[in-house]
């Protein structure tokens, strides 16, 4: 039967303390004890349902770890602090010194910066592959790989992972896979296809507000409970919590995900059909045109489009600073970084959030100088801002 990952959020039920429609927020950093022997056996992880201390777990957390894992089909989930407070953790669990990770090049500047700079100093070390080439990613697997990494649709070129191909490979090796799933809410269910963690940046189109930062980590509950423990638990231990108060927001925002990822996918497809019938360079794994654009139709579950993000290439960045200064003149969006608000968001990566990434490699994975990404909006008229886009791009000579 078809994966349906808003039915499955929309039918949990969460009632407040006085039957409120929301969930109580648990505004608490610690709970008290009837007994001294349920305080003991909550450190040992054997008392369900009690809580110790809220950088461990609280109700609210809870709550919407709960509810993004129906939606990602895990068994459970935890939330953190932000996406690389998912991220980091997950690589620090899995991988001890001497291990090795195989990861997607084009993937989030700071998770590149983390794996090519950070880890290493834990002798962690990293092979970056072309994720589309299932040969590529065999032959950089050693007998100290523990990690295949990957960004289903990654930031900023747009590739796209074949999950089930990833799959095959890390069961044939052993070795875990972790998708970041940031890009592709309920449009792809990694776990389906065989993830073994899925994580994400609640920061984007999951809050889809702009007014805070948060991840998660999707995974089976041995999983889950490992990065919590108290004594070697990376989530426990390097502390990156999420807030209550922040919880109980994003589960409300939650709520209405469907409803903006079929508008954000509606309004991309229809820019990208636009700009490439301009003869603009344009990305957006819904043109027939991209080289995974059947990976993606393969891996979708219904409804929900291929994303918000497209990009454009327009040749230099000097011309990709101009349109984005003129398209803020003209409110057409907003130039800066992070996606998934209900206005376009757009921005040079190369010069941004990709800016970790060193120049000539840059240029290897095909991250040029004129390319500008784009988080598009929830825009009600967009054929209007088409229009107003397109006159910007007519006056700039880029049309
Ligand atoms: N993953 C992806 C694909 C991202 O684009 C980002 C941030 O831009 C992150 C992870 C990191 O998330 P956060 O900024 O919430 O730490």
């Amino acid at each position: 039967m078809a994966f349906k990952p808003a039915n499955n959020i929309q039918d949990l039920q969460y009632f407040g303390e006085f039957g409120g429609v929301n969930p109580s927020i648990s505004d608490s950093s610690t709970y008290t004890f009837l007994s001294a022997k349920t305080m003991f056996d909550t450190f040992e992880g054997n008392a369900d349902g009690c809580y110790l201390y809220s950088r461990h777990s609280s109700p609210s957390n809870l709550y919407l770890g709960e509810a993004l894992a129906a939606m990602e089909g895990t068994e459970t989930a935890t939330v953190t602090a932000s996406g690389m407070g998912a991220i980091t953790p997950v690589i620090m669990q899995l991988c001890h010194a001497g291990d090795h990770v195989v990861s997607s090049r084009t993937i989030y500047g700071g998770t590149y910066a983390f794996l090519k700079n950070f880890a290493p100093k834990l002798s962690i070390n990293t092979t970056f592959v072309d994720i589309t080439k299932l040969d590529a990613v065999e032959a950089a697997i050693t007998k100290n790989t523990k990690v295949l990494y990957c960004e289903t649709v990654s930031n900023p070129l747009l590739e796209v992972a074949d999950i089930r191909g990833l799959s095959e490979l890390a069961k044939k090796y052993n070795l875990q896979l972790v998708v970041d799933n940031t890009f592709s809410p309920l449009s792809i269910s990694p776990a389906k296809l065989g993830a073994d963690v899925v994580i994400h940046s609640l920061t984007k189109f999951i809050n889809g507000s702009s007014d805070t930062v948060g991840g998660v980590i999707c995974g089976t509950q041995e999983f889950i409970d490992t990065l919590r423990n108290v004594n070697d638990g990376a989530c426990m231990l390097l502390g990156a919590t999420m807030d209550s108060l922040r919880a109980a927001s994003i589960l409300k925002n939650l709520r209405t995900l469907h409803i903006r990822m079929q508008q954000h996918s509606k309004n991309a497809q229809y820019l990208a059909e636009k700009f490439e019938n301009d003869g603009l360079k344009t990305v957006y794994p819904g043109l027939q045109s991209h080289p995974s654009h059947k990976t993606f139709k393969n891996m979708m579950n219904d409804k929900y489009g291929y994303g918000g993000m497209l990009t454009i290439d327009v040749g230099s960045l000097d011309k990709a600073n101009t349109l984005m200064e003129m398209m803020q003149d003209k409110n057409l969006g907003y130039l800066a970084v992070s996606l998934g608000f209900y206005k376009t968001l757009f921005s040079a990566p190369g010069t941004s959030t990709s800016s970790e990434i060193p120049e000539e490699e840059q240029q290897d994975m095909g991250l040029s100088d004129g390319l500008i990404r784009f988080s598009i909006g929830l825009d009600a008229d967009i054929e209007r801002t088409y229009n107003m886009m397109h006159t910007c791009m007519k006056v700039l000579h880029i049309l």
